[in-house]
């Protein structure tokens, strides 16, 4: 044995021979279960121990100092309990097996370092140990070695202490460093060969294209996504070539050109690239460029990350030409469309609605509220809506919103009509559409004119204008069972011209047709009840229905008609009055005396009879006891 300096040297060099051999070695462990790896750790590091122990710096027979707690210490730190005891384990046994005065502070000093190297793992709780970990162990381990000499006896003790303890726990504390930082390193090599290949597998499974290339836009590397794009057989046949390899000359220039473009600027860009192959439909990308510095920041190449975007821009140039097409649809469509989303909010809408709005284009935009927007129709006057009942009216309106289907026709105040037909929308909004129905509305109305006219003509006598015989029996029959229903009285009069034959006979048939529309006014004008019915009975003869009245009633109508014919004073020679009079019977039938119709008609018809014999110019109500001999004798009509 040389100086105890070189065998201390020599215990150093074991130490880094150990730790190298797990350097190397521990990657085949990397697989196996965590116990195996801490086993095999912990017999390494024990089997470096005794290797020390058989190279010591001997002080004096069966003293051996070593850097066996080095070892230990590291097994514990790195390897956990397991390697630890392992370890200790062993250099406690060969220890033992070597004998000597020491063999106590021996054991004592490898139980110290086998402590400290599990205390110092346990402190780490879980955490990978870094550099300023490695030197508080270092520390540690490097006093406490001085704690096993301290378990010397006596003598032996003084004796070697001052020559043995500063060399021993310095040496201690580097071999500890530096094995220590040796493992540490490892460590942070294998994850960052570990993050590498998580970042490789990433940009290979990448289904973009991630490349990068020098300033002269060769590629130094790129991924497999990069390679189908450029239909290259791997990416590993990218590599050395540039764009003008693979695609046609035109797109491989333009391509160029951008990229420089990027250099020249030094700052990432995104742009949209068309993609040209020559025998394949056209492409476009989304390319993200950024300038690749190397570590003095000088560029020393372009990163470039792109995403195939045809199928997106063909789905965006189909939607601009849907656009195009909906939008010209709406324009020539003769009618107006608006479309309010689920808040009420105008989305779209075409000019034909704007125009039929002229009195609030201005507010019928995109993003209008449309309850503001029938608000300011109604204050402006646009659509005839009371002040007072604005609310109330766009409340209305905003509830049909919601009705499947709605259709209603709006009069503007400027006359014109619109018809509107609103459906709800898949989105809870509404889609209305307006026509212009003003022309329709005015033929309709023609129409109902017309038809009023008919009706008239149908149902009208033509002389006079009161209803028709027909239309008197439909009006007596249907005030007949109402007064029934609602057990109101009801009456009739018939009136008849008294000595009307004379009259045309004297002043001819033109006057007498004069005479009877005289007449048939006056009957109008008594007649003035919406219900009340005149109608020409035939020839001379009239007839009034008078519903809810009863025979008082009746009574004090037609002697007011009756009056009404007098004060005409039409000059009738043939009669001894000098004028033109009535006759009128009255019929009545009431709650207490349900009657059929024909009854009625005869009692009335009775009645008149009476007028006529009792010397006319007369009204007769219908009494029993006068009218019922007459109704078998003299009746007029069946
Ligand atoms: P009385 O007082 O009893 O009713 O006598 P009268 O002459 O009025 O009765 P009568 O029934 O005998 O005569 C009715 C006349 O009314 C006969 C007919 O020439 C006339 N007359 C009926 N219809 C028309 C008509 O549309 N125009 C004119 N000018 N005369 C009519
Ligand atoms: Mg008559
Ligand atoms: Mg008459």
């Amino acid at each position: 044995m040389g100086s105890p300096w070189s065998e201390l040297l020599a215990n150093l060099a074991v130490v880094a021979m150990f730790v190298s051999v797990w350097i190397h070695t521990h990657v085949w462990l990397d697989r196996k279960a965590a116990l195996t790896r801490a086993t095999a750790f912990g017999m390494l590091m024990g089997a470096g121990a005794v290797i020390l122990m058989l190279t010591p710096m001997q002080l004096q027979p069966g003293l051996f100092v070593d850097l066996r707690g080095t070892m230990i210490a590291l097994a514990g730190f790195f390897g956990g309990p397991v390697a630890c005891v392992i370890a200790g384990l062993a250099a406690v046994a060969f220890r033992f097996h070597e004998g000597g005065v020491g063999v106590f502070a021996g054991a004592m000093g490898i139980s110290i370092a086998t402590a400290i190297g599990i205390a110092g793992h346990v402190a780490l709780r879980g955490r990978a140990p870094g550099r300023v970990d490695i030197l508080i162990l270092a520390a540690t381990a490097a006093a406490s070695s001085l704690l096993g000499l301290l378990a010397l006896p006596q003598e032996i003790m003084q004796a070697v202490l001052p020559q043995v303890a500063l060399p021993t726990s310095l040496l201690i504390f580097l071999s500890i460093m530096l094995s220590g930082l040796a493992l540490y390193q490892e460590r942070r090599r294998i994850e960052a060969l570990q993050s590498r290949r998580i970042y490789k597998a990433v940009v290979e499974a990448l289904p973009d294209c991630l490349n990068v290339k020098d300033l002269e836009g060769r590629f130094i590397a790129a991924n497999p996504a990069t390679a189908t794009l450029m239909r290259a057989a791997d990416a590993k046949a990218l590599i050395g070539k540039t764009d003008f390899d693979f695609f046609p000359q035109e797109t491989a220039r333009k391509f160029h050109e951008d990229e420089s473009a990027i250099l020249a600027a030094g700052v990432p860009s995104t742009i949209e690239q068309r993609l040209h192959h020559e025998d394949g439909p056209d492409g476009w990308l989304s390319t993200l460029k950024a300038p690749f510095r190397d570590q003095s920041g000088t560029i020393v190449g372009l990163i470039t990350h792109n995403r195939d975007i045809t199928t997106r821009r063909r789905l965006e140039d189909e939607l601009a030409e849907s656009r195009v097409r909906l939008a010209d649809a709406l324009t020539h469509m003769a009618d107006g469309l608006v479309m309010f989303d689920g808040d009420g909010k105008l989305v779209l809408s075409n000019t034909q609605y704007i125009a039929m709005f002229p009195q609030t284009a201005d507010i019928r935009l995109p993003g209008a509220d449309y309850r503001d927007i029938l608000r300011i129709s109604a204050t402006r006057g646009e659509q005839a809506v009371p002040p007072d009942r604005i609310e109330d009216w766009i409340g209305g309106i905003a509830a049909s919103r919601k009705l499947p289907s709605n259709r209603q026709e709006i009069r503007l105040s400027d006359g014109r009509w619109l018809d509107v037909r609103t459906r709800p929308t898949s989105n809870g909004g509404s889609l209305s559409v307006y026509s212009d129905i003003t022309e329709a509305k005015l033929v309709e109305a023609e129409l109902l004119a017309a038809n009023e006219k008919l009706n008239l003509l149908a149902n009208r006598d033509g002389l006079t204008e009161l209803l028709t015989r027909r239309a008197f029996d439909e009006a007596l029959a249907r005030e007949y069972a109402r007064g029934k229903r609602s057990m109101a009285p009801l009456s009739l009069l018939i009136i008849d011209v008294d000595w009307f034959k004379r009259f045309n006979d004297h002043y001819g048939h033109p006057a007498g047709d004069e005479c009877l529309r005289a007449v048939s006014g006056c009957i109008k004008a008594t007649a003035r009840r919406p219900a009340d019915a005149a109608a020409r009975y035939g020839g001379e003869e009239f007839a009034l229905i008078l519903p809810e009245t009863d025979a008082r009633g009746a009574f004090v109508i037609a002697e007011n008609l009756r009056g009404k014919v007098r004060d005409l004073r039409l000059a009738h020679a043939g009669s001894e009055k000098g004028i033109v009079t009535v006759s009128i019977g009255v019929g009545t039938f009431g709650p207490g005396a349900p009657i059929e119709i024909a009854d009625l008609l005869r009692r009335a018809d009775e009645a008149l009879y009476g007028a006529k014999a009792a010397g006319r110019d007369r009204v007769h109500g219908w009494r029993p006891h006068v009218s019922e001999p007459l109704a078998t004798g003299a009746r007029r009509r069946p």
